[in-house]
């Protein structure tokens, strides 16, 4: 059994449809895969169908844009109601002020390089949730810059003068809200995080408590030293350990099915819901 648990799609910051990525996923050789879109599931259905068409086992999954302080930490979550008032306001609050955060963005971006609101629309396509690689890919569109990544480090990264941030909800409140909308929370590369700032153990245990269920280990951002400490730190916190792609399609160097979850690590996952 081949398991990838956290993918994108173009409704969120990936750059294929969520059909197309269940398409792809079949050739990568994939049994299960998740859908996990930045602060959206809108490609559900789409992503249900295709599975179905292509025999992959689709799993409905979402990426919530959380803080911990001011730091930004990603939360996965997994089968939660998409009708759950709470978390649909909560996901909401974030994808409006992540347009604001953009258009700010692109307003800073304006005195110094030729990209505007309109290039950051035109480029994010059909998305319904915006972010910084859709202004990456106006400014690589109007030849600034040669590709996401290169926009990334030169700026749009944090501490760029053109860094902006934006409304996400404290972590351990979102792992609560998502729980109590029947998902199963598991914090996306927790040591990931930029400028080595990994996410307090203390963190993870009050999170542990509020109701989360596991923590991505195996990801390409990790170091072998990371994935062994986070290991044992899912181990000892009762944690179930998930592995996955983070892929977005053409938007990163990410591969299907490049790291994985275990079937003993998806049993314990689909047990908590
Ligand atoms: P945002 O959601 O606006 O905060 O932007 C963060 C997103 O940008 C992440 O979800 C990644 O998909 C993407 N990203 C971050 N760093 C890079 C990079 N160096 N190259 C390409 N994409 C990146
Ligand atoms: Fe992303
Ligand atoms: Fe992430
Ligand atoms: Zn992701």
């Amino acid at each position: 059994m081949r398991i990838d648990l956290h993918t994108h799609s173009a409704v969120s910051d990936g750059t294929e449809s969520p059909a197309e990525v269940m398409a792809q996923a079949a050739r990568a050789g994939l049994d299960v895969v998740a859908l996990c879109d930045h602060d959206s599931v809108a490609g559900w259905e789409e992503a249900r169908e295709a599975g179905k068409a292509h025999g992959v086992e689709w799993v409905p999954g979402i990426e919530v844009s959380a803080r911990h302080h001011g730091t930004s930490v990603h939360l996965l979550s997994y089968w939660h109601d998409p009708r759950d008032a709470e978390a649909e306001a909560m996901i909401a609050k974030t994808r409006d002020a992540r347009v604001h955060r953009a258009q700010a963005i692109v307003d800073l971006l304006g005195q110094r390089y030729p990209v505007t609101w309109a290039d950051v629309v035109e480029q994010s396509g059909g998305a319904v949730t915006v972010g910084r690689p859709h202004i990456a890919d106006a400014l690589v569109a109007r030849g600034v810059v040669a590709d996401r990544s290169a926009a990334f480090t030169e700026i749009l990264r944090p501490g760029s003068a053109f860094y902006v941030p934006h409304y996400a909800p404290e972590v351990v409140d979102a792992v609560r809200t998502m729980r109590a909308a029947g998902g199963v929370p598991v914090v996306a590369h927790p040591y990931a995080g930029r400028a080595g700032a990994e996410l307090p153990t203390r963190v993870v245990e009050r999170a542990a408590a509020a109701g989360l269920v596991g923590l991505e280990v195996d990801h390409r951002d990790h170091t072998a030293e990371q994935r062994a400490r986070l290991r044992d730190l899912a181990a000892s916190s009762g944690l179930v350990a998930t592995g996955s792609s983070d892929y977005h399609g053409a938007g990163k160097p990410n591969e299907l099915g490049e790291n994985l979850t275990s079937p003993e690590a998806y049993a314990a996952l689909q047990a908590a819901r």
